[in-house]
């Protein structure tokens, strides 16, 4: 455990204990992370997979589309994998779009090698040896995502401060899986279109 650099446009997975925690800090302030937990506990959906965290019950809980300190994403059981426990940025924590993906880039006129949120989040569990036969619904954490008036769904640009960080809390034993957005073709990640590396500092063990 204890540091490590998140490289741009690239995932990881990493085993948490119940009560341990991970400080994910953003040095530009910009970038945005894409983030899943699965259940590393043995709890199961009960149709063949782990338990993993959906956005769907997040929001139904919550009764609320961001995720801000305090508020925890659930797994499809309705119960907390991890919590929101510290905030250091504006907040408002997405819960709305997909996790960038193959088709999304194909839209954009990129070539298939392009990398995305959802590869990532593949490529990073197979490196510990685990596979999902699906992706889930991600958090984008440092994503500004609005609803107006009329229901539509407004991407703003990312609000953090150089620095900014978020701390997460895992509620029971879980792999967090993260993906440093490798968007570079709209404004997600700044106006600058430029995907930067994010920095994460584990705690030893359960605080
Ligand atoms: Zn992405």
């Amino acid at each position: 455990m204890g540091q490590h650099i998140l490289l741009a446009s690239t995932g990881g997975a990493w085993h948490m204990a119940a009560g341990q925690t991970v400080r994910i800090v953003n040095p530009h302030g910009t970038q945005a992370v894409d983030a899943w937990a699965l259940a590393a506990d043995g709890s199961e959906t009960g149709d063949g997979t782990v338990q993993y965290s959906s956005m769907e019950h997040t929001r139904s809980v919550n009764s609320s589309i961001y995720i801000d300190t305090g508020l925890s994403v659930m797994g499809m059981d309705r119960r907390p994998l991890f919590t929101m426990v510290e905030d250091a940025t504006p907040g408002h924590h997405d819960t709305q779009l997909c996790p960038c993906n193959g088709p999304l880039y194909a839209d954009l006129g990129q070539p298939p090698a392009h990398r995305s949120c959802a590869g990532n989040f593949h490529e990073a569990l197979a490196q510990i040896g685990l596979e999902m036969p699906f992706t889930p619904a991600s958090l984008n954490l440092f994503m500004r995502v609005r609803v107006g008036p009329e229901g539509e769904i407004l991407r703003d640009l990312p609000v953090a401060a150089p620095g900014g960080h978020v701390t997460l809390k895992a509620d029971r034993a879980i792999v967090l899986v993260l993906s440093a957005c490798p968007q570079d073709v709209t404004p997600i990640n700044g106006a600058d279109c430029t995907p930067r590396d994010i920095h994460l500092e584990f705690s030893r063990g359960p605080l």
